[in-house]
C-alpha cells in the first residue's frame, strides 16, 4: 500500500488538543492501554499524535511504541461541477501518551548544579 505523505497545515497546541468527534471505543482502547502500561493516562486528555504533541511543544521520546487507533475522517471536497460534498473514510492512527513525551525545551538545556 501506498502512502503519500501531505504537508499539513500548522497546528496551533489549542487547535491539537481540540476534537470535533469522541470515540468511545477509542476512549476504551486507550484507558485499557493506560492501565497496561501502568499510568492514569486519560483518552483525549493525554493521548495524542506524534504531530498533535509537537504542536504542543512536546517530543515524543525515542524508543516509545505508539499505540494504534482507528479513527473517521470526515473532509469536505468539491467536484468539477463545483458541488461541495462531505467524505468519511477511516484511518488507523498511532498515538502517545502524557508518559511518553517531554517538553521540547529540557533538551536543549538542562544544567543543574
Ligand atoms: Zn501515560
Amino acid at each position: 500500500m501506498k502512502r503519500r505523505e501531505k504537508k499539513q497545515p500548522e497546528m496551533t497546541a489549542a487547535e491539537a488538543q481540540s476534537f470535533d468527534r469522541f470515540s468511545l471505543v477509542n476512549a476504551a482502547i486507550l484507558e485499557e492501554a493506560s492501565a497496561l502500561k501502568g499510568c492514569t493516562c486519560h483518552a483525549y486528555e493525554d493521548w495524542f499524535t506524534y504531530n498533535r504533541w509537537a504542536a504542543q511543544n512536546q517530543q515524543v521520546q525515542r524508543g516509545e511504541h505508539g499505540t494504534k487507533i482507528s479513527v473517521i475522517v470526515h473532509k469536505q471536497t468539491t467536484n468539477d461541477q463545483g458541488e461541495v460534498k462531505d467524505i468519511s473514510f477511516g484511518r488507523s492512527v498511532t498515538v502517545f501518551c502524557r508518559c511518553q513525551v517531554k517538553p521540547v525545551e529540557q533538551r536543549a538545556e538542562v544544567q543543574h548544579a
